[in-house]
């Protein structure tokens, strides 16, 4: 009973209390991490994987385990029954809670029962963006809030938390030279939008969220989704397993994950979601859309001089460092108080192995440009993360009997503005306003559970109305309007071909052409073979300006625990058979891709290869790149355990 409830336990107390309950029910807590007692040096060597560091495979298979063990592994989940079951605490998975708990309270349904399960062990420090924001969909979700003017102009958050844009540059930079690019109106940010940190955003709502009686959870993964008897629809998840060791056999710490059956659960993964990639194969979702693109975005920020600073300046530049045939552009962003972001986008379609995504970061650095600013201030903060580039044309079916994708699971994001949360949000509105319609109309979950029902469902939600719902929003009409200005970039004209095309489009067309231009295939395949391309000599880092890939680790706090079965699968975990696929071929461009030196071959003259593939998992920052790059396709990142991961601030 105790389980059963724990929910709604948890609904009444503030969020350091879910620490509290949750580790006196199934569920270690939250927000603690082990203390190692080490020097530094030690923890440092132990947290952030060196070459000598291996992560080799000593993954015992199930039926080699003692039959103690197995039947340890595969004991009872305690199970909770809710309404609305929301997977991911980002932007797009809060508003869905929010708005969903809102009509609630509105229509005299308290009892609603809303959850959200957040991986990171605190809301929002797993979440990496520019960031400016368009105010639009949280002034939808917010009609009335303190922080507007008297006017009820602004945007509903904290002044303390985001700056607005008073002034940008849009600027293509060949070698020194920096050129001017005119900025089109509906894509301008000045005296409209606000910078700040998404994962600080990304707390607030947290907390807006419980004001409004949504029991979050963080520091929970989610490994599973559970499927009806029929296997035709979902019926709910399953938090991952504490305590198994990187042998796959329980440790003493061991703690069984737990079920949340819903009538609704809403993926709100963010981009390339591990359990959503699932579902897109398992539903078909897929089958009238386009392949999903991606980009892989890296950044910093920094506490810059106060004479380099300038509060509410914003810029976007093209060119340098990046070759014409690599989609991408950088920016700084100056908010709070002598904050600078600073960051690097680089399209995932690019054909050559040798590239360094985040080699081509430090590289703008250096740029005048980007240098002038940094100069004589302090990097504070490093992150990556893989978005969405598809467009309209990538996004999936977003419903299927059981649940829908909301934000950055399904896409939604607009590329040539790089702006995905006010859309990611106004997709979880949607979707809530859907969900609340069905779900009010039902028994309530007490009224089942007196009846002693325990189908919370008579029929699967197949939510179609979601659908529809999107097709006639602003979201639709924003995305339809800019489809193709990122696909203009992928013709042989490359980089010079995409500028002309899209300024065509931005200034004068607006989207309304009767064609549509197609992706390529995946970013993976499209990635050619290391024999066509000179290895590139990136610059070493100053260890000023420019770091090395540790140092940059160093800043973002992620922690694995060392004994930890490893998230990053191939199969069979034998990593010499991966690397007898793609090392050939590719010559070490998982070494490449990953901004954060999670994979390296090493020599090792008694390989055939004379290399060693290795996974240093600890070091992992979830961007995900590894699962949408790597062309053998044999990456497959699932969640590690709840609380593991990148502790950003300021992201
Ligand atoms: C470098 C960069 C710059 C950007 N700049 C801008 C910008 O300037 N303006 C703008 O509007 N947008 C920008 N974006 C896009 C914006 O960040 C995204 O559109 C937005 O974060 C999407 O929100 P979301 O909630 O859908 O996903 P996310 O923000 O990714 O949140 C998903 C959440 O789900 C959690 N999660 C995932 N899987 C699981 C699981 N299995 N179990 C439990 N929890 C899970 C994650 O930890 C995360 O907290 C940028 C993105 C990047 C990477
Ligand atoms: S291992 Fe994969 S998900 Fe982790 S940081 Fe590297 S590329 Fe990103």
């Amino acid at each position: 009973m105790l389980t059963k409830r724990l929910g709604s336990v948890i609904a009444r107390r503030n969020l350091s209390s879910v620490s509290r309950v949750l580790s006196k029910s199934s569920i270690r807590p939250l927000n603690v991490r082990p203390k190692t007692g080490l020097s530094f040096y030690e923890s440092f060597s132990r947290r952030f994987s060196i070459s000598s560091k291996v992560n080799q495979s000593v993954e015992a298979s199930f039926d080699s385990l003692t039959p103690e063990e197995r039947d340890v592994l595969t004991q009872e989940r305690a199970i909770d029954k809710v309404d609305v079951c929301i997977v991911g605490g980002g932007p797009a998975g809060l508003a869905t809670a929010i708005k969903l708990k809102q009509l609630a309270n509105e229509s005299g349904k308290e009892d609603l029962r809303v959850v959200v399960l957040e991986k990171s062990a605190d809301i929002g420090s797993h979440i990496v963006s520019g960031v400016i924001l368009e105010p639009r969909a949280l002034r939808e979700l917010f009609p009335s809030s303190e922080h507007y003017d008297q006017n009820g102009n602004g945007i509903p958050l904290p002044s303390d938390i985001v700056t607005k844009c008073v002034k940008e540059e849009m600027k293509f930079m060949i070698g020194n030279l920096v050129l001017p690019i005119p900025v089109p109106s509906h894509m301008r940010n000045e005296n409209k939008n606000y910078v700040g940190s998404l994962n600080q955003v990304t707390a607030y709502l947290g907390e807006k969220a419980e004001e409004v009686g949504v029991e979050l959870y963080s520091g929970i993964s989610v490994s599973e989704v559970l499927y009806s008897k029929d296997n035709n629809s979902v019926i709910g998840v399953a938090t991952k397993d504490m305590g198994i060791s990187k042998s796959g056999r329980p440790k003493e710490n061991f703690e069984r994950g737990m079920e949340f059956h819903a009538r609704q659960v809403v993926f709100a993964e963010g981009c390339h979601g591990s359990l959503t990639k699932q579902i897109i194969k398992k539903f078909g979702l897929r089958n009238n859309a386009q392949n999903q693109s991606y980009g892989l975005g890296i950044k910093e920020v920094w506490e810059v001089p106060k004479e380099k600073f300038k509060k509410g300046f914003t810029a976007h530049t093209m060119g340098y460092p990046l070759s014409n045939y690599v989609y991408g552009g950088g920016f700084q962003y100056h908010f709070g108080e002598n904050l600078v972001t600073v960051g690097l986008v680089v399209g995932l379609d690019y054909k050559n192995p040798y590239i360094s995504p985040y080699q081509e970061f430090q590289k703008l650095k250096q740029h005048p440009y980007y240098r002038n600013v940094l100069e004589g201030g302090k990097c504070i903060s490093y992150a990556a993360r893989a978005l969405n580039e598809g467009g309209m044309q990538a996004i999936p079916k977003l419903h299927f009997p059981g649940g829908v994708l909301v934000g950055a699971s399904a896409g939604f994001m607009n590329v040539p503005k790089i702006k995905g949360s006010h859309t990611a949000m106004k997709t979880g509105m949607l979707a809530a306003e859907e969900i609340f319609k069905v779900v009010s109309e039902m028994p309530s979950l007490e009224e089942l559970e007196e009846t002693g029902r325990e189908d919370l469902v008579e029929k699967p939600i197949n939510l179609e109305s979601y659908q529809k719902a999107f097709k006639n929003s602003w979201v639709y009409e924003e995305l339809h309007s800019v489809r193709n200005v990122r696909p203009s970039f992928n013709s042989f004209l490359g980089g010079y071909g995409g500028m002309a095309y899209s300024g065509l489009d931005t200034f004068i067309l607006r989207g309304r052409t009767p064609w549509t231009f197609s992706f390529h295939e995946s970013d993976a395949s499209v990635t050619e073979i290391a024999a066509k391309y000179k290895p590139i000599e990136y610059p070493k880092p100053d260890g000023v300006i420019s770091f090395d890939i540790l140092t940059s680790v160093s800043r973002t706090g992620t922690y694995h625990d060392e004994d930890e079965k490893c998230h990053l699968r191939v199969p069979d975990q034998d990593l010499q058979k991966h690397a007898e696929a793609a090392y050939p071929k590719w010559k070490g461009i998982e070494n490449r891709f990953c901004p954060a030196g999670v994979y390296e071959y090493v020599e090792d003259k008694n390989s055939p290869l004379s290399v060693k593939f290795q996974i240093n998992a600890q070091n992992c920052i979830h961007c995900k790149t590894c699962d949408i790059k790597v062309p053998t396709q044999d990456i497959n990142w699932v969640v590690p355990e709840g609380g593991d991961g990148p502790k950003y601030s300021l992201t």
